[in-house]
């Protein structure tokens, strides 16, 4: 049996929600990774079994080794298809708001999203949720939102109406957010939901083989460049820094996602616990910012202080607009303001 994590009038009013509802939108943060998506494409396979239209859409692409997932074909991008995207928003009897807390996290899907009329549903992990929905199911004790959503579903009385290709989903978020469970993952329900999962016929290994093994070439070249070229380790701070340019991601045939969980390789440093990646986007005009931290050293401070967002206390992004040198500055200047903080983890 699971606890009761999601508080009872939520669920009542969700679930009404959702039984009024004939048209519903699932939104998900920029840059999906695995829990945005699978717990939007968790969420939808449920409510299309519901009888429901049900759309989801995303701001702009996400990467190719989530492609492989049920529905993704189907998922509209906002960057591509916003006009249709707006009328979708605007018609929605239900706004699902998935594994994001704030509306600036959708980037250009904000303003239609919360002048939207339909009711909002959050379901995040993210600290400070802030009040743009009806119901906020915000549970930052809970390691992904797609685990979440698995309980939202059960509280419904609903866990039948899950599919095989909804449980590959949730799975697949639950996953990834952990880092195929090597962090935040000591809770024990979780295993018990996985459990409950490969009832449905998932093949977990497996998945973890389409998500984590099925890179390209240039990946791994472009890890080996990093790794060998590119980590300045500041072993008296405890931490270390990789940066790359855009003409140097060109090199290696960079594609969206060819980066996920670089991040993570200077924290198998002895000694290190914090650890931030500098990317110029090939998108925008910013450098994208990702922090990492073991222990208990918020990377969310430095994240919300310096770079211009948040996250997670063990994992945070956010944006800078400048050089890549001013960026370097940046980082330098942090470690030693949070020099104790560093040493004494
Ligand atoms: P990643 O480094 O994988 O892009 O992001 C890790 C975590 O940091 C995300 O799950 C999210 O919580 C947070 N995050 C990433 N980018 C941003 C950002 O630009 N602003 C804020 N507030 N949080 C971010
Ligand atoms: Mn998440």
């Amino acid at each position: 049996m699971l606890s009761k994590v999601i508080l009872q009038a939520n669920i009542d009013k969700v679930e009404t929600y959702f039984e009024r509802a004939g048209k519903l939108v699932i939104v998900t943060h920029v840059s999906p990774d695995g829990d945005a998506l699978g717990s939007s494409l968790g969420l939808y396979h449920f409510l299309s079994s519901q009888g429901k239209t049900v759309n989801v859409i995303v701001p702009n692409a996400f990467p190719d080794f989530l492609r492989w997932m049920p529905g993704a074909k189907d998922i509209i991008r906002y960057d591509k298809y916003a006009e249709f995207a707006d009328k979708l928003i605007g018609e929605a009897d239900v706004i699902c708001c998935l594994d994001f807390n704030a509306l600036s996290r959708i980037d250009k899907m904000s303003k239609v999203v919360g002048e939207a009329p339909g009711r909002k549903v959050m379901v995040d992990h993210h600290l400070d949720p802030e009040p743009f929905c009806n119901v906020t199911i915000s549970h930052p004790e809970i390691s992904s939102t797609s685990e979440l959503v698995f309980r939202l579903i059960c509280r419904m009385g609903c866990f039948d109406d899950i599919s095989f290709e909804g449980a590959e989903c949730i799975y697949t978020g639950m996953m990834t957010d952990t880092g195929g469970f090597t962090y935040n993952s000591n809770s024990r329900e979780i295993y018990f939901i996985i459990s409950e999962l490969l009832s449905k016929g998932i093949d977990k290994d497996e998945i973890y083989r389409r998500v984590f093994n099925t890179y390209s070439e240039g990946r791994l070249r472009l890890m080996g460049y990093v790794l060998y070229e590119k980590m300045q380790v500041f072993a008296q701070f405890r931490s270390a820094l990789i940066w790359l340019t855009k003409a140097e991601q060109g090199q290696f045939q960079y594609m969206k996602g060819d980066t996920e969980g670089f991040v993570n390789m200077p924290l198998q440093i002895k000694g290190i616990c914090f650890s931030v990646f500098l990317r110029e986007d090939t998108e925008k005009n910013m450098i994208k910012v990702s922090l990492r931290s073991v222990g208990k050293f918020p990377c969310n401070k430095v994240a919300a202080e310096f770079f211009n967002g948040g996250g997670h206390l063990n994992a945070s992004g956010g944006e800078f607009y400048g050089t890549m040198d001013e960026a370097i500055e940046l980082f330098k200047r942090a470690l030693v303001k949070y020099e104790n903080l560093l040493l004494q983890n």
